[in-house]
This record gives C-alpha cells, sequence and structure tokens, in this order.
C-alpha cells in the first residue's frame, strides 16, 4: 500500500483514508497484473469487464502506436477523423440492423445519459412533454452520473444516498431465471397506469452485472419490448458490462433477438486500453431527436477508436464463442458444486461469468489478501465473490482462479 495514495486518492466507492488497502500495480501483460511486491497475479476481473483480451496485447498496442503517430485528438465539432467513421461501420455492422446511428461518449455512465437525453428530446419533439419519466427493473446499475444513478436500485443501489436529489422514476419488479409472469404483470400495470408520463424503459439484457450479477430469462426482454412498444414508450439496452461476447453472444440482446430503440456499449469496448462508449439508436429516434443537445471534449477521441477498432477485430477473428463456451463449461463443472455449502446461497454462471452469492457478507479485506496468496486478482463486493476473466485465459490460470474461489469459500 502507497502512504501517499492512501492520504490524497479516492478510490471507487472508498474512503481517505482508503479502509481497504490498494495494491500497486507495477505492469501488466496477458492474463497477469505484476505487483509491486513482483508477485504475479491473474485477473480474474478482466478490469471490470473490459480487459478481454487480455493486457498490453502487441496488435493493441501496435494500434494505438500508430495511430499516436498521427494524431491523438482533435475536437469532434466539426472535424471528423477516420477511426470514428471506421468504428461506426463496425459497430453499426455487428448490432442489429435496424441502429443506423451512433453517438461517442467517454464513459459508460456518459452513454447512458446520451440515451436518457435521445428518449426525452424524442418525446418532446413529438409534442409529447410529459413523457419526462423512466422506468426499470429492480437491480439495476446504470453508471455513478445523476441521470444514470436515478435509475439504479433506488434501495440496494450504491446511490441511496442521493435518493432525495435524484428525479423519481418507475421501478417495477425484476424477472428471475424461473420466472417472468410476476414481473411482467408489474411492468403492464405500472405502463398501464403511467405510460403517458414515460419516455422510456432501460434494463441490462439477460444478467444485472455491477447491481447483483443476476441473471434472468431472456424472454422478458421480448416481452417487456411488446408492451413497451403497445404503451409507446422507448425500449433502451444497457450493454456496457454485456457487450463484446461476455455472455457467449457477442451482445446479449442476441439471447432472445431483441431489438432495442436504443443501445448503449461501453466497457470491452476498447478491451479497457481507454475509455469509449457508445450509444446507438434508429432512424426513427433520431429523426425526432434533431439535435442532439451534448457534445464532450473528449468525443469519439482519435486514440481510443482507433484501438476499439483494432480490439473488435481481434475478437472477431478469433475463436471467442468457442473460449467463451469453454470458460463457461469450465466454470459450471468447477463452481456449480460449490451449491452444497450452508454458506453459499447460489451460483449463478453465464458465458464468461462466474459468480458466488455467499449467505452473508464477505469481508473484503482479508479475503482479497487471501486471494492474493492464492495468486489471484478479484474484487468481492457485498455478499458475491465472482470472475469475469479475460477471453485469453487458458484452463489452467482459469483453474488457479476456480481453485482460489474453492478455498475462500471452503474457509468462510
Ligand atoms: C459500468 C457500467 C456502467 C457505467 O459505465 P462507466 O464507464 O463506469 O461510467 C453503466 N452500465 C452498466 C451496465 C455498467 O456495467
Amino acid at each position: 500500500m502507497d502512504t501517499f495514495d492512501n492520504q490524497h486518492i479516492w478510490h471507487p466507492y472508498a474512503k481517505i483514508p482508503n479502509e481497504i488497502p490498494t495494491y500497486l500495480v507495477e505492469s501488466a501483460k496477458g492474463v497477469y497484473l505484476t505487483l509491486e511486491s513482483g508477485k504475479h497475479v491473474i485477473d480474474g476481473m478482466s478490469s471490470w469487464w473490459s480487459a478481454i483480451h487480455g493486457y498490453n496485447h502487441p496488435v493493441l498496442n501496435k494500434a494505438i502506436e500508430t495511430q499516436l503517430g498521427k494524431m491523438s485528438h482533435v475536437m469532434f465539432g466539426g472535424l471528423t477523423h477516420q477511426p470514428a467513421i471506421e468504428l461506426t461501420k463496425t459497430l453499426l455492422n455487428i448490432t442489429p440492423d435496424h441502429l443506423t446511428k451512433i453517438f461517442f461518449t467517454d464513459s459508460g455512465s456518459v452513454s447512458v445519459e446520451v440515451a436518457l437525453k435521445m428518449a426525452l428530446q424524442y418525446w418532446h419533439n413529438k409534442h409529447q412533454a410529459n413523457k419526462q419519466k423512466f422506468i426499470t427493473i429492480r437491480g439495476g446499475y446504470h453508471g455513478d452520473t445523476f441521470g444514470a444513478m436515478s435509475v439504479c436500485d433506488p434501495d440496494d443501489g450504491m446511490h441511496h444516498l442521493f435518493s432525495g436529489v435524484l428525479p423519481q422514476h418507475f421501478f417495477v419488479k425484476s424477472p428471475s431465471i424461473v420466472s417472468t409472469d410476476e414481473a411482467l404483470a408489474d411492468l403492464r400495470a405500472t405502463l398501464k397506469k403511467n405510460a403517458g408520463s414515460i419516455a422510456a424503459m432501460i434494463l441490462e439484457p439477460v444478467i444485472q452485472n455491477a447491481g447483483g450479477m443476476k441473471t434472468y430469462n431472456p424472454q422478458y426482454l421480448l416481452k417487456a419490448k411488446v408492451l413497451c412498444k403497445q404503451y409507446h414508450v422507448l425500449f433502451i439496452l444497457d450493454e456496457i458490462a454485456t457487450g463484446f461476447g461476455r455472455t457467449g453472444h457477442l451482445f446479449a440482446l442476441e439471447h432472445v433477438n431483441v431489438k432495442p430503440d436504443i443501445l448503449c456499449l461501453g466497457k470491452a469496448l476498447t478491451s479497457g486500453y481507454m475509455t469509449l462508449a457508445a450509444t446507438l439508436t434508429t432512424d426513427d429516434v433520431s429523426n425526432a431527436v434533431g439535435t442532439l443537445m451534448h457534445g464532450p471534449t473528449f468525443m469519439a477521441n482519435p486514440l481510443a477508436c482507433a484501438v476499439a477498432n483494432a480490439s473488435i477485430e481481434l475478437l472477431l477473428n478469433s475463436p471467442w464463442q468457442n473460449n467463451i463456451a469453454n470458460i463457461e463449461e469450465i466454470l459450471s463443472a468447477e463452481l456449480l458444486p460449490l451449491q452444497k455449502y450452508a454458506q453459499v446461497k447460489d451460483v449463478r454462471i453465464l458465458g464468461a461469468i462466474g459468480v458466488i452469492e455467499l449467505t452473508h457478507e464477505i469481508d473484503i479485506h482479508p479475503t482479497q489478501k487471501h486471494l492474493i496468496e492464492l495468486d489471484v486478482w478479484l474484487r468481492p463486493y457485498g455478499k458475491l465473490l465472482y470472475t469475469i476473466p479475460p477471453f485469453i485465459i487458458t484452463d489452467d490460470e482459469l483453474l488457479t482462479i476456480i481453485n482460489a474461489i474453492k478455498t475462500i469459500v471452503g474457509e468462510l
């Protein structure tokens, strides 16, 4: 732990001085982080869903270096560049055909803000200015900025503290793996009563991520989309965590081929190299929105777009379906048996995501210390011990993560 860091720098969801030690990383390569002590640990977190190709990848490094030789940034107001044009062509090509327009931002939260703004401007320009609320399922996480916070879970979410200042939206029951009926009934009733004031529904498809790593029955998405259409409510999917293969499909919406009006992407978009996100939408929405009142300084940053282009090409040219299916198979075979422990409430596996939900909160400090002794970097939170490894991980490396999880669970 660095004392200067500990006295002066805020870390995510932490206080100064930090109560939980931070570990200084000297460098990273492949799936390994090298800590200050010289110890190598396997990153089971992909730096929060993002580093799908691992670190220090020669192809991605090269993409940035080449772009750096041309320009690292130019303003996007009145100017454009090939990395953004190429990335747009690729993203429109790999997402559902009806998505034809794109807005680039510098973080996932801001891409959610833009999605919400699009929905508000859409109804405003359609002379339905009363449609100013959003509807979402409980247990979601959409980011840390104010608009995004207002659609995160209002009770368990990280933003409970701000509930007094946040706009109040509609929260409906979330579906589970086994049942969608109750959740759909709640959605239908809420829409029936309030659709006149609702601009859009927003949700994470198939798995709710930072809000609790909960998977649900994807059929819910199709039925929720039909209801939204029926009640004139736009349908926004937040694939910031699930996009680019994580759930076994390139995008989680492909589990049921649901068609959103607006789609948010981020995190793995650049494989964790640069901060970049995107909000995609349809001709219908963009025509109604007209001038979109948003324009970040670092919009469509060329370095970020260049590395995103390289990362997507690398992914599509790799046997990613097989790699993720293999990760899923190993996670299932090794982690599902942990259900036998009294201290394990649930085990959830989906694509390259493995989640152990315990019956009680994990004491993060000693657990993390022990995980590092076991050569693994994981970041448990609340009752959850989970891994979202890079797709390039080998079976042996994955088993090292799994064995560390088993050791921790066995000792709780
Ligand atoms: C991480 C995340 C966000 C926020 O993205 P940032 O880049 O951290 O602002 C939004 N939605 C989902 C589903 C996420 O996982």
